[in-house]
């Protein structure tokens, strides 16, 4: 199959590509992409998903690193007109730049390239600011654990960050064998919607910097790893009394929501 597909796989660059039209249609109508709706893609391979998503949307901006692709990308795109293929570095580019092709709110929809797709999501979490909703294929371990709950193996800093912003859920399970090549692990299809007001957050940097902090060293308590943001003992001991929480708990017991109440007290 690879060979007939006359595409020079790379690797490096995370290229597992889906071709099944029933999975590509479903991940599309998984973000609700309608008339109205801008997408930004991330990784656009061979075009398949960029191809489906462009049939329903209004307009497609699709970022691709490998210049190689683009005989390809050609082929498959030419018919569509909503599509604009930018062949950049999604990391290397400003945020700012990257929203400046939609005229106010947009969705992301994206086959991500495993490398890295935590160096992404982070990038959107922290600089986005007309992203409404992501829906990401990423490993299923990755998935898991930006659904999980707090006091849970798979609950993580990112998990916390991620679930004080917004809503997390997977909408599908994707077996490795849907791709091709096929990768050594299961993924799974995350859909992540942003409400900037679900808590009343003072400062999102002063919250991811705690959450990082409290995940430091996971077997440390909180108190412990509190100790490398240097703020005093008594703001320490009265932000634990105020939230009710023991001198022993770990990070990981803290949910999203007890984590932007910390954060708003001690960096009051
Ligand atoms: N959307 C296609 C699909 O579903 O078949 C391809 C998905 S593939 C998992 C990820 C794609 O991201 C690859 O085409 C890869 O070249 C591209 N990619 C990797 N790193 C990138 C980066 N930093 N910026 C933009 N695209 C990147």
């Amino acid at each position: 199959m690879e060979e007939k597909l006359n595409i020079k796989f790379n690797k490096s660059l995370g290229q597992n590509f889906i071709f099944d039209t029933n999975l590509l249609k479903a991940i599309v109508n998984d973000a609700g992409v309608d008339s109205n709706t801008n997408v930004l893609e991330i990784g656009t391979g061979a075009g398949t998903l960029t191809k489906e998503i462009a049939l329903k949307a209004n307009k497609v901006v699709s970022y691709e690193i490998d210049q190689n692709l683009k005989p390809t990308i050609q082929q498959n795109l030419c018919e569509l007109h909503n599509v604009n293929v930018v062949f950049k570095d999604v990391m290397k580019e400003e945020t700012s730049v990257i929203e400046s092709n939609f005229e106010g709110q947009y969705v992301m929809v994206a086959n991500l390239p495993y490398y890295i797709t935590t160096p992404i999501i982070f990038k959107f979490l922290e600089t986005a600011k007309n992203l409404k909703t992501m829906v990401i294929m990423v490993q299923k371990e990755v998935a898991e654990r930006l659904c999980a709950k707090e006091n849970t193996a798979d609950y993580g800093a990112i998990t916390a960050v991620i679930n004080a912003v917004a809503n997390t859920k997977i909408t599908r399970i994707v077996k490795r064998n849907m791709f091709i090549p096929a990768p050594n692990v299961d993924s799974a299809v995350v859909r992540i919607d942003f409400d900037k007001n679900k808590y009343d957050i003072k400062s999102f940097e002063n919250l991811s910097k705690l959450i990082k902090c409290a995940f430091h060293m996971r077997r440390k308590t909180l108190i412990n790893n509190l100790k490398n943001l240097n703020l005093s003992k008594d703001k320490i001991e009265n932000a634990f009394k105020v939230l009710n929480l023991n001198s022993n708990v770990r990070g990981e017991a803290l949910s999203p929501e007890q984590f932007v109440k910390l954060s708003n007290l001690l960096f009051d």
